[in-house]
């Protein structure tokens, strides 16, 4: 029986094929819990007790409740985008008058070849010409629609299997006469001549399911980082803390380092915080202060042991799939955990029934990095990397367990109603 939580993500991931339309679905779940939508280029009214959330380009979003009585914020982040391809400007190649295929680039380090000999399609949003100027309308191509054919083996033998993105993994579009532009300009319900451009991005038609033989597992696309994000927004929504600031941030371009105007390398956490503090009327002073009794959860996925690669993981610290939370740890600090933060993470977890497990890369391998580090150079407070354990991350369709979409729920729902302090000489209540 799938969990109702896990019926929850299906729907979700299902529903959004790019990283706009995560965006797009998170924001209808704000709305639909009587959340209010801000503009960043609006005057902002806030009472204390509701709930809040504002956008940048569409593809990032903070979500915030006002407490009564303001002591500090709860932070949990994630991420919207996922490794993919891009269609270029001009995105349409014909060959030898027969086909045409669509010119790609690839956005953040996807597995190139799980992308082979499945049904794509495109979704992303497209900018119009207006009577006054331009407009961005979100465009989702719902049918199957591509296929990137890989080579017979009959006529790749012997050949270097190094894949190459600009030969080896466009996609086949249609005969030679089919028009991309027109296809793109009627799912964004406008005349040809008024496209102006689009980020177009392909995604794999393959639908959420559970496998395994009493149904452990979970397959599906995206699943790195749009699990974090999904539970993020859940507990968010659960939560009530009448102290704390409680704020979930999903940032976009975390797959191709962050540093953009809407990653987490920029100023929308730190521009989105100020307003709210300039909103409350709390002096900088007093929000410095309460800085200290501040605590953020970087939520990314996590690596569990492969069945078929076990040695690839570190040989003490072992992650797998059904196993609660993963909490990060990097002696190069490409995780943001430390003892500290790992400990009062635990202890929230262990209090609301957790689990949680550890990983260090081997260390002969760097591993990747996430979102902690890179906002912490914007606001600073205490922070945990963690995640939810998959398999085959990166790849068109992961691998994660039943299980832990529910863990990750619970334990950041325990961590927004957590009314966390510093003392003077730096230990925690709670
Ligand atoms: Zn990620």
């Amino acid at each position: 029986m799938v969990q109702e939580i896990n019926k929850k993500l299906f729907n979700f991931i299902d529903h959004s094929p790019s990283g706009f339309h995560a965006v797009e679905n998170l924001c209808a779940m704000l709305e639909d819990a009587g959340a209010e939508r801000l503009s960043e280029n609006r005057p902002w009214n806030l009472t204390p007790g509701k709930r809040y959330f504002v956008t940048r380009n569409g593809s990032s979003v903070l979500a915030f409740m006002v407490p009564q009585d303001y002591t500090g914020m709860l932070l949990v982040s994630a991420h919207s985008d996922s490794p993919t391809f891009r269609v270029k400007t001009g995105g349409e190649i014909t060959v030898e008058k027969r086909y045409k295929k669509l010119n790609t680039e690839g956005y953040g380090g996807m597995i190139l070849s799980t992308w082979f000999d499945r049904p794509l399609s495109l979704a992303g949003r497209a900018v119009v010409r207006t009577e006054n100027g331009v407009e961005t309308r979100l465009v989702h191509i719902d049918r199957d629609l591509l296929v990137i054919p890989s080579l017979a083996i009959h006529m790749s033998r012997g050949m270097d299997q190094k894949l190459n993105p600009q030969v080896d993994l466009l996609p086949l579009f249609g005969s030679a006469d089919t028009d991309y532009k027109a296809l793109i300009a009627e799912a964004a319900g406008a005349e040809k001549e008024d496209l102006l451009q689009s980020d177009v991005f392909l995604y794999p038609r393959q639908q959420c399911t559970v496998t395994g033989a009493a149904e452990e597992f979970i397959l599906a696309p995206r699943l790195d980082d749009l699990q974090c994000a999904f539970a993020g927004m859940e507990a968010f929504l659960r939560a009530e803390n009448p102290k704390k600031l409680t704020l979930c941030a999903v940032f976009d371009n975390e797959e191709v380092g962050s540093r953009t105007k809407q990653g987490a390398d920029s100023t929308f956490l730190t521009d989105t915080v100020h307003r709210i503090m300039d909103a409350l009327s709390i002096p900088e002073t007093t929000w410095l202060q309460h800085m200290a009794d501040s605590f953020m959860l970087s939520a990314d996925n996590a690596h569990a042991v492969h069945p078929n690669y076990a040695g690839k993981c570190d040989e003490t610290n072992r992650c797998y799939l059904n196993g609660g939370i993963v909490i990060k740890f990097s002696a190069n600090q490409r995780y943001t955990t430390d003892a500290v933060s790992a400990s009062v993470f635990a202890e929230i977890c262990r209090r609301a029934d957790v689990p949680v497990m550890y990983f260090h890369n081997r260390s002969d391998m760097p591993g990747g990095s996430t979102l902690g580090n890179i906002a912490n150079a914007h606001l600073s407070l205490n922070t945990v990397d963690i995640g939810i354990p998959q398999l085959a991350m990166h790849s068109a369709v992961e691998t994660a367990g039943a299980q832990d979409t529910a863990h990750m729920v619970n334990a950041m729902t325990a961590f927004f109603n957590t009314n966390l302090q510093m003392t003077e000489d730096g230990a925690y209540t709670f």
